[in-house]
């Protein structure tokens, strides 16, 4: 066999070998989430040297699972692997029709996931250009993408605003909406789905994640979501006891 080959074949045994899932719940995600088609590409994403190793799982959420991977140069990345079967279409498709940057006019379910992904990729991108506190996109590839793991040096994964409020509100807050200005302005994208489950408290830092369903400004329902991410922040912030007014913080982001 090609030593390229053997190598890739050995890290995927070991990949698998040390998926190191531990509970029943994982277990049975773990039989879910690799399916065929999922295995060819973490073989892939192995053989050009991108994974090494997958380890346990960070998250087990309603339609991508997140794990902890070994880049080949040995730094933590976070794998986001989508499950094709639970995935919600209705919502991707109209999600990305309205986009002018995907002309996607399938209604594969497996082609449709793998838009999405690649829609999260790219607006991860985006972000990271308005210099916006989100996680290195590294590589999209089918339904897997893979990017900067955020976490401390115990390689722990940073918790959510939701398991984690913020030691300063007031602050984080304000940071938060100069990230929403950022995503708005420079980015021209609008989140979508912000809440204290997709902010990372880094270290006292936000990190804004899971922009899979983020909007170019112009898609005809980026106002309705903009509104909703608005106010969905400032009940959130508001149980931690910062308060802003809506129209204020409107003001802010859209300039
Ligand atoms: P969906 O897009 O289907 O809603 P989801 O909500 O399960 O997916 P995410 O919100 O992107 O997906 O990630 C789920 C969880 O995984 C996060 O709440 C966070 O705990 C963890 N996570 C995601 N990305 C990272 C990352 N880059 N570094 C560390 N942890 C992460
Ligand atoms: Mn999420």
């Amino acid at each position: 066999m090609d030593p390229k080959v053997s190598k890739a074949d050995a890290n995927l045994q070991k990949m698998l070998a040390e998926k190191r899932i531990k509970s029943v719940e994982d277990r049975r995600v773990g039989s879910e989430v690799f399916d065929q088609k999922t295995l060819e590409t973490l073989y892939k994403l192995a053989n050009s040297n991108y994974l090494n190793i997958l380890n346990g799982a960070i998250s087990t959420g309603k339609e991508a699972n997140v794990f902890k991977g070994v880049h080949e140069d040995g730094h933590i990345v976070a794998v986001k692997i989508y499950r094709i079967s639970t995935s919600d279409f209705k919502k991707m498709q109209y999600y990305i029709q309205g986009d002018p940057r995907f002309r996607v006019r399938t209604t594969n379910k497996r082609q449709l996931v793998h838009a999405w992904v690649n829609k999260e990729f790219r607006n991860l991108n985006r972000c990271l250009e308005a210099k916006m506190d989100v996680p290195n996109p590294i590589i999209a590839k089918n339904n897997v993408l893979l990017m900067e793991f955020i976490g401390d040096d115990e390689e722990n994964p940073a918790p959510t605003l939701r398991d984690q409020g913020p030691q300063n509100p007031d602050k984080m807050l304000e940071e938060l909406i100069e990230s929403m200005r950022k995503m708005y302005q420079d980015a021209k994208l609008v989140h979508g789905d912000l809440s204290i489950y997709n902010i990372l408290n880094n270290n006292e830092k936000p990190v804004i994640i899971d922009v899979s369903q983020s909007v170019v400004v112009d898609h005809p329902i980026s106002m309705e979501l903009l509104n909703r991410d608005i106010e969905t922040l400032l009940k959130d912030f508001s149980k931690f006891g910062a308060s802003a007014s809506f129209e204020d913080v409107k003001k802010e982001i859209t300039g």
